[in-house]
């Protein structure tokens, strides 16, 4: 399969966790990794390093297998082929030093539990929780949700939040240990474009301040267009990875879709026109500001 990079030698990220001294140790590897359900390729021949510090957006339609690799990395899901590790070693479950914003679900309106509670529970007294005393504990919590701008809601129930709150709570979980890999999956999802920048913003200081590497997935590149370093784009059973210039483009996706899809730039956005899955049509050239999902 043609590639536009795979495993390649990195931009800024690299250079910048690196230092003085070469190229940094990847968090995420992947060699020759597949994955199929049944007869389904999802993706095949993937070859991927992330670095720390890195900011790659998962792009691709419906059922093109983004989740599913993030389920890879969170070690729910084997591969098919080929081999991936995760902070040198196979990906296993429970790992603290992997932070998960899962697919945004309304928190039901009647829970009980306070934006406080689901840090602490993020908090899984691995990295902090031995030697830190309940007040320590406490203090640590209302720390993250300060961190993510949620302190002036950190008591109210969460189900009677604004999605957009809601977003950062789960932000703030997902940092409670401090993680070295942050996954997202579809984060801005139902976001208004303020929440949508709060989020993406929110992101990118942590991988710029604590060096952890974001796999962010994504149906909509314009919000977080000048953030990420490089885009892998599934579709059709394949994909591409490079930066988004060198992925975005009417000649690569398509190659990828098999068909001709122009990508056009409009007022520093993208928009992709033409591509088989009418739900990334839609998606990528929607809203007047790249807002994301209808
Ligand atoms: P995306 O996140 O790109 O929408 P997913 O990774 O969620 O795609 O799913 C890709 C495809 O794989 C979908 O068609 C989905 O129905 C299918 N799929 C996901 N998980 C399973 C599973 N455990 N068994 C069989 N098929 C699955």
């Amino acid at each position: 399969m043609e590639r536009t990079e795979a495993a390649a030698p990195l931009t800024r990220p690299a250079a910048h966790a690196a230092g003085e001294g070469g190229l940094a140790t990847p968090l995420i590897s992947l060699r020759g990794a597949a994955l199929a359900y049944g007869d389904r390729v999802l993706w095949r021949d993937l070859d991927l390093d992330v670095l720390p510090g890195e900011f790659l957006a998962v792009l691709g339609p419906n059922g093109s297998g983004k989740t599913s690799l993030l389920r890879v990395l969170l070690g729910r899901q084997p591969l098919t082929a080929g081999s991936v590790t995760v902070l040198g070693r196979a990906p296993r479950r429970g790992s603290s030093h992997i932070g998960y914003v899962p697919q945004q679900k309304s928190l039901p309106a009647h829970t009980m539990l306070r934006a406080r509670d689901l840090v602490r529970l993020g908090m899984d007294g691995h990295r902090w929780g031995i030697s830190l005393n309940p007040g320590a504990i406490g203090r640590r919590v209302d720390e993250i949700l300060g961190s993510v701008g949620a302190m002036a809601y950190a008591d109210v129930p969460v189900g009677k939040l604004s999605g957009g709150e809601q977003q950062r709570v789960r932000i703030a979980q997902a940092l409670a240990t401090d993680p070295r890999i942050l996954l997202c999956d579809e984060p801005l999802l139902s976001l208004d474009l303020q929440s949508q920048r709060t989020v993406t913003t929110l992101v990118d200081q942590r991988r710029r301040s604590a060096e952890t590497a974001v796999v962010f997935v994504t149906h909509e590149i314009n919000p977080v267009l000048g953030l990420v370093d490089r885009v892998l784009y599934l579709a059709q059973g394949g994909f591409r990875i490079g930066t988004p210039d060198e992925v975005m483009t009417t000649s690569t996706l398509s190659q990828l879709y098999g068909t001709r899809v122009d990508v056009l730039r409009v007022r520093g956005r993208i928009v992709v026109v033409g591509a088989p899955d009418a739900a990334t049509v839609h998606n990528h050239a929607g809203g007047p500001n790249g807002g994301g999902r209808p």
